[in-house]
């Protein structure tokens, strides 16, 4: 008889956690996966999908308006039910949590729906049934949550990403705080849904971290659409009266709303979890710690996702979960390179980055030439949107090689991807010059920008 109940128990079944159950599965291993809320995760229950569709619903106000410069009319002014689309957002959810179980299933996972706590190195406390299982090796995959200030007067007024995807009905206003990718998405949405939005953020400009061109093209891009940004401000009281949000920011200044929605980052879900009883290691932020292939100080005991906050990203928990699958009970050893992660943001117009943003580039090469360019996109010379595409190539003057990629504009994620490909294959300049433009598009400035807007010398 085998010592444990199973080779592995996953606690979490999001993408990081499905995908390591199941290729440990494919790979032979006898797998126990357990979820307290729904099997796939913050991405596609709460997160980057029904996010997506809202985008989508919330482009289509625009687009009717872009109709009429190419001859379009609508006999009737375009009506928008929220209700309908948190209806049909909430069947493809459901549908796609059903694939997520079946394909567990199909490849032996046994599945529990219940909260689990560690009780030891080997022992997972079932709380549904009140059962220990045992098993040789545990991968924790059990994400994060949302951030909300845990001293701000008023916090029980405030909503999260999680409720704004289950709104009764839309807010006339809304105040959204933050300026990172949850605070940038949502506050396009509403926008283009017909609230009157605001968006705070207590820095300079709205997502640090980002090359400071899209930083800057976005906050003007935003401001276009009509939304109110507020930079250098935080709030620091919510009173409710009646049904209004009577918001006081930090300044003084005082706002009124009918809701209030924190994007203010989020931290690993690691309470209560019993990793005290296993003697599993925790950073300062209250992430798990962990080796480069996914491995805590408790050595049968593994972590990947956002509870380990390296890249809070669903295709690098997708990548952390199949290696650590892989290199255990499969016959192949990787780790995941986590150097050049392309990513997008959802944001009007969308964003697509990879590799350095010039702060950082300047930061560790002597000589770099940036690639810049910014037009309206042929789209808008019909509809006459004043909406700007930006794109920017930074390049290591020295090797040629392309060190970053930052664009803005429609499709910005779908292109990002393929950029990434070629950043990640080490292209050089001389690689994009010598590739043939694709007409009329976009894309083709990447391949026709000749001359650098601006040459950076460290000696002058
Ligand atoms: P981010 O870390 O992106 O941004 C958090 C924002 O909140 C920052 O602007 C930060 O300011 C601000 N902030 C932090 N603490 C406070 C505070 N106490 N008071 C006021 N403002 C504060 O987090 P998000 O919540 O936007 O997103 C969480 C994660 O989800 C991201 O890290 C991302 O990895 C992932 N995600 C990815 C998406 C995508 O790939 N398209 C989409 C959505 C989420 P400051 O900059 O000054 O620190």
């Amino acid at each position: 008889m085998a010592q444990y109940d199973y080779d592995l128990f996953v606690i979490g079944a999001g993408s990081g956690g499905v995908r390591a159950a199941r290729i440990a599965a494919q790979h032979g291993a006898r797998v126990g996966v357990a979820e307290e809320f729904r099997y796939g995760g913050t991405c596609v229950i709460r997160g980057c999908v029904p996010k997506k569709l809202f985008v989508y619903a919330s482009k289509f106000g625009k687009d009717f308006e872009d109709a009429a410069g190419y001859g379009w009319s609508l006999s009737e002014k375009p009506s928008f039910d929220f209700a309908k689309l948190v209806e049909a957002k909430d069947a493809e959810i459901t549908r796609l949590e059903g694939i997520y179980r079946r394909n567990l299933d199909k490849v032996g996972v046994e599945l529990h729906d219940t909260r689990a706590v560690l009780e030891g190195p080997n022992q997972i406390r079932l709380l549904a049934t009140n059962t220990v299982v045992t098993a040789e090796r545990i991968l924790i995959a059990v994400g994060a949550k949302a951030n909300i200030d845990p001293d701000l007067p008023g916090r029980e007024h405030v909503i999260t990403s999680n409720e704004a995807f289950h709104m009764a009905e839309l807010p006339k206003r809304i105040l959204v705080a933050g300026g990172g990718y949850i605070a940038v998405e949502f506050a396009g949405i509403f926008a283009g849904m017909g609230v009157e939005t605001t968006l705070m953020y207590r820095g300079e400009e709205i997502l640090r971290g980002f090359d400071d061109d899209v930083r800057t093209t976005l906050h003007e891009e935003m401001v276009k659409k009509g939304i109110n940004v507020i930079t250098k401000d935080t709030i620091a009281r919510i009173d409710k009266e009646g049904e209004e949000l009577h918001v006081t920011a930090k300044s003084g200044e005082k706002h009124v709303f009918d809701k209030v929605m924190f994007a203010i980052g989020r931290s690993p879900n690691t309470e209560d979890l019993g990793l005290d009883k296993a003697g599993v290691a925790l950073d300062d932020k209250g992430a798990i710690k962990v080796t480069a292939d996914s491995q805590t100080n408790v050595p049968n005991i593994y972590a990947v996702g956002d509870v380990t906050n390296r890249a809070n990203l669903t295709p690098v928990a997708l990548r952390e979960g199949h290696a650590f699958a892989d290199s255990i009970y499969g016959d192949k050893a990787w780790v995941v390179d986590h150097s050049m992660i392309p990513t997008a943001v959802f944001s009007q117009p969308e964003i697509g980055t990879a590799g350095l943003t010039q702060a950082e580039a300047e930061a560790s090469y002597d000589n770099i030439d940036i690639y810049k360019t910014s037009f309206r996109p042929m789209k808008h010379t019909l509809s006459g949107r004043d909406e700007k595409t930006m794109m920017k190539m930074i390049v290591d003057a020295d090797t040629d090689k392309i060190l970053g990629v930052h664009i803005m504009g429609p499709e910005s994620g779908e292109l990002i991807q393929l950029i990434g490909v070629t950043l990640t294959m080490g292209a050089t300049k001389a690689d994009y010059d010598r590739t043939i433009a694709v007409h009329p598009t976009s894309a083709e400035e990447l391949v026709t920008m000749r001359e650098p807007t601006e040459r950076i010398r460290k000696n002058g």
